[in-house]
């Protein structure tokens, strides 16, 4: 497929210290209905397998893919890191790609991961692509941590949207074979959608968003919606560079969370870049006060957006008829100025 080989020709390798961890930082989540300190740590590795071979149209990973870090530079990240720990009781873990790929993360390195963070922390999330989740890995995964917790990239339920926009080739059906897998050992899912992936209008996005929250649903205990943001050397970023891509506005971030609050899973957004050029983002004056919301909608200290308005709400509603009128997913908004 063209898109495959597209986002491949994109990217540019990033030179990196194998034996450094990429980033570690705090923020607050819930635990329990609590809101408490997460500890975020992100490992390096050899990236993921499926930014390898393409990948997904909107993923900076793809760029980070070049070298190869071997199990034992992991395990000096490992040691690094563990100093940094400071009693918060929720750690998730990243990788620039699969926790449960053996290839990426070999079992020992995994094993050892987990048990030192299963040690310090009540619960530990990682990430991993759905289709590459075994019943043995989440099962020994479970010997060394109270409360695990698998995010899964599921992106869109809808299978033409995942093909032709995203560039992932598994779906719901691989999410829910995941989904019992852990369950079944004892843990939980997060579900990840996108906002906004390339070549859909705004009024396309906030649908697909909705519908695949609900449909996601019934395989997800937690439902985290990501808007699009452009990151380098992407798809996204090509068409973004064109003016043919615009992140989403703020007020559909809020129109998807206001429509999917009747799911059973528990429902946040944490808008990578809000407010900014590169992030979901609205007039520039509102963008702060949504973002916020946004953010305290997350850690459950609201439950509508009532309060919030601003003139450019009438703008997003005729730049999402404009482009239907228009028949384009590009920003009208910049082909008008252009
Ligand atoms: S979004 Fe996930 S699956 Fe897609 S290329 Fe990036 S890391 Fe891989
Ligand atoms: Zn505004």
């Amino acid at each position: 497929m063209r898109l495959a080989q597209l986002a491949k020709d994109e990217r540019r390798p990033r030179d990196f210290d194998p034996r450094e961890y990429i980033s570690t930082w705090t923020e607050k989540d819930l635990l329990h209905g609590h809101i408490v300190d997460a500890w975020v740590i992100i490992f390096r590795t050899r990236g993921c397998y499926w930014a390898r071979a393409s990948g997904c149209s909107m993923c900076g990973y793809v760029n980070d893919v070049a070298q190869e870090v071997a199990p034992a530079d992991i395990l000096h990240q490992v040691d690094t890191v563990l100093r940094k720990h400071e009693s918060q009781p929720l750690v998730k873990v990243y990788t620039s790609g699969n926790f449960f790929d053996d290839h990426e993360v070999s079992p020992e390195v995994r094993e050892r991961i987990l048990h030192e963070l299963g040690d310090r922390c009540d619960k530990v999330i990682v990430e991993t692509l759905s289709h590459l989740l075994r019943k043995e890995q989440v099962e020994a995964a479970m010997n060394h941590v109270r409360e695990l917790e698998i995010a899964l990239g599921l992106e869109s339920t809808n299978d033409r949207v995942l093909r032709q926009s995203v560039n992932k080739v598994w779906g719901l059906k691989e999410h829910a074979h995941a989904t019992d897998l852990a369950h079944a050992a004892g843990a939980t899912v997060k579900t990840y959608l996108l906002v906004k992936p390339p070549f859909l209008t705004e009024r396309e996005a906030i649908e697909d968003a909705v519908r695949s929250g609900h449909e996601a649903d019934p395989h997800s205990d937690t439902i985290s919606f990501n808007p699009v943001n452009v990151q380098s050397r992407t798809i996204v970023d090509r068409l973004f560079r064109r003016g043919e891509y615009r992140p989403p506005w703020l007020w559909s971030v809020v129109e998807v969370l206001e429509r999917t609050r009747d799911v059973k899973a528990h429902v946040k957004s944490h808008p990578t870049a809000g407010g900014m050029v590169r992030g979901a983002h609205n007039c520039g004056s509102c963008d702060r006060r949504v973002v916020n919301a946004i953010e305290e909608f997350s850690l459950g200290l609201r439950r509508d957006f009532d309060d919030l308005s601003c003139e450019c709400k009438d703008v997003w509603r005729a730049y999402s008829e404009m482009q239907e009128f228009m028949l384009t997913p590009a920003d009208p908004l910049a082909v008008l100025e252009t």
